[in-house]
C-alpha cells in the first residue's frame, strides 16, 4: 500500500479528519454572514498548501490568503477554485502575472497604491489598513488617500481588512487595544460610507480573533494555525480553542539498538555519560528534519509502542538516540516524536515550549527530507 511504501526513515502524519473538525469547530464561531478566507501562506504552515487547498475546496472553501505571489500561483497552477490574495508585496515587474492568473493583491500602503495605479494593468485589491500594528497597511488616519483608491480606474477594490495584533490576550490592556483598531477600522468604514463608496468585503480576524471574538460581524475571517488545531501558544488557549485538534503527527523508526556499559559516553561531544548499564536505540531521524536540537539529552520525549521515554545525548543531523532499557522497543519499531501513540501523546505545544519557541515555527521547521501522508 501507498501509505506503507511512505513510512521509512521519518515522516508526517496529516489528519484531514482533525482539519475538517476545526473547520466546523471555527466555523460555529462565526457570524452566519461570515465566510472562511483559508491562509495557506508558508505552504500552509509546512502542511502542503496545494494538498490542503484541494481538501478545503471540497469543504466548499474558496477563498484563500497567502504571502507572496509564487505562492498565489502555485495554487492556481493546481486548478485550486476561488479568489487567492496575496497578503505581501509583489514587485513591479512581476504584477502582470496578478492578471495573468486571476490573483487579488493586498495594497500595502499609499506608496504601493502609487505603483500599482502607474502599471495602469487591470488588478483586483484589498486595502489593507494600519489601525494600530503598523506593519503594513494604509494608515487609518489618511482616509482621503482611500478615496483616490476607489477612484483609480485600473485597480477592482473587492475588499478591505485590517490586522489585529493583541487578540491572543485576555488582560485588560490587549482587549482595549483590540477595540481600539476595531474603532479605528470601523472609522473607516464610515468615512467610506458617508462618502458614498459600496463598501467592500471586510475581514479582520485571523485565528486568536475568531476564538476569542466569536461572531464578530465581518465578511471573512482570515483563519490559519488554528485551522491546524493549534494557536501560537498554550499560554493563551481558551476553553474554545482547546475543542481544536492537532492535525500533525511526526513519526520515525529505530534501526538499530544496543547495550552501552556504565561509564559509557553515548554521541557527539561526550555529552551523555551513562550512569547504568542501559540499552539505547538509534533512531532515524536528526535536526535536518527539524526535530530541533533543543531536544537533546532528555529534554526530548518520545513515544514507542506505547511507552514514554527520553533522548539521551546530542541530536545528530540525520540520527539521534533513545534510552529503552525500561521499555519494550525493537528495529523497526515506530518512534512518536510528535502525536499519540495508545494513550500517550506529545503535543505541539510541548515541542514549541521545549524549544523555546512557537507552535508555527516548530512546524516550519519540519524538513524537506519528511514524507507527508495524508489520511481522514
Ligand atoms: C498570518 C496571517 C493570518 C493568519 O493568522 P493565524 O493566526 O495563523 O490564523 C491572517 N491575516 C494576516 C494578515 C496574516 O498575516
Amino acid at each position: 500500500m501507498e501509505i506503507f511504501k511512505n513510512k521509512k526513515r521519518a515522516w508526517l502524519e496529516i489528519d484531514l479528519s482533525a482539519i475538517k473538525h476545526n473547520i466546523e469547530h471555527l466555523s460555529k464561531n462565526l457570524d452566519k454572514n461570515c465566510n472562511i478566507m483559508a491562509v495557506l501562506k508558508a505552504n500552509a504552515y509546512n502542511f502542503d498548501s496545494v494538498e490542503i487547498a484541494k481538501y478545503l475546496n471540497k469543504l466548499n472553501i474558496y477563498n484563500f490568503a497567502v504571502a507572496t505571489i509564487d505562492e498565489a500561483i502555485e495554487l492556481r497552477q493546481a486548478n485550486i477554485i476561488g479568489e487567492i490574495l496575496v497578503l505581501g508585496y509583489t514587485e513591479f515587474n512581476d504584477l502582470y502575472k496578478l492578471h495573468m492568473y486571476d490573483l487579488t493583491q493586498t495594497i500595502v500602503d499609499i506608496s504601493y497604491f502609487e505603483l500599482l495605479k502607474k502599471s495602469k494593468l487591470r488588478i483586483k485589491t484589498h486595502i489593507a489598513i494600519d489601525t494600530g500594528m503598523h506593519r503594513l497597511g494604509v494608515d487609518y488616519i489618511n482616509k482621503d488617500e482611500l478615496l483616490e483608491m476607489f477612484s483609480c480606474k485600473n485597480l477592482t477594490i473587492t475588499g478591505i481588512y485590517t490586522h489585529l495584533c493583541t487578540s491572543d490576550g485576555f488582560s485588560k490592556e490587549f482587549e482595549n487595544f483590540v477595540k481600539y483598531q476595531l474603532d479605528n477600522f470601523n472609522s473607516v468604514i464610515n468615512f467610506l460610507e458617508k462618502n458614498s463608496i459600496k463598501i467592500p468585503k471586510k475581514h479582520v480576524q485571523a485565528s486568536t480573533g475568531v476564538l476569542n471574538y466569536p461572531k464578530f460581524k465581518s465578511d471573512f475571517a482570515r483563519l490559519g494555525v488554528a485551522i491546524f488545531g493549534v494557536l501560537c501558544s498554550d499560554k493563551t488557549l481558551s476553553n474554545n480553542s482547546k475543542e481544536l485538534k492537532e492535525a500533525i503527527s511526526l513519526k520515525s523508526k529505530i534501526i538499530s539498538t544496543k547495550n552501552v556499559k556504565k561509564e559509557d559516553y553515548i554521541g557527539y561531544s561526550q555529552v551523555y555519560k551513562a550512569k547504568k548499564d542501559m540499552r539505547i536505540a538509534t533512531v532515524s531521524i536528526g535536526y535536518c528534519d527539524g526535530y530541533s536540537r533543543s531536544f537533546s539529552n532528555g529534554i526530548g520525549t518520545v513515544l514507542v509502542n506505547g511507552q514514554k521515554t527520553n533522548t539521551v545525548g546530542l541530536i545528530c543531523m540525520d540520527l539521534l538516540m533513545i534510552d529503552i532499557t525500561n521499555i519494550n522497543a525493537n528495529v523497526g519499531d515506530i518512534v512518536t516524536l510528535l502525536g499519540k501513540d495508545g494513550k500517550e501523546e506529545i503535543s505541539l505545544y510541548e515541542l514549541a515550549n521545549k524549544s523555546s519557541t512557537i507552535t508555527i515555527e516548530v512546524l516550519n521547521h519540519f524538513g524537506e527530507r519528511l514524507k507527508k501522508i495524508y489520511f481522514e
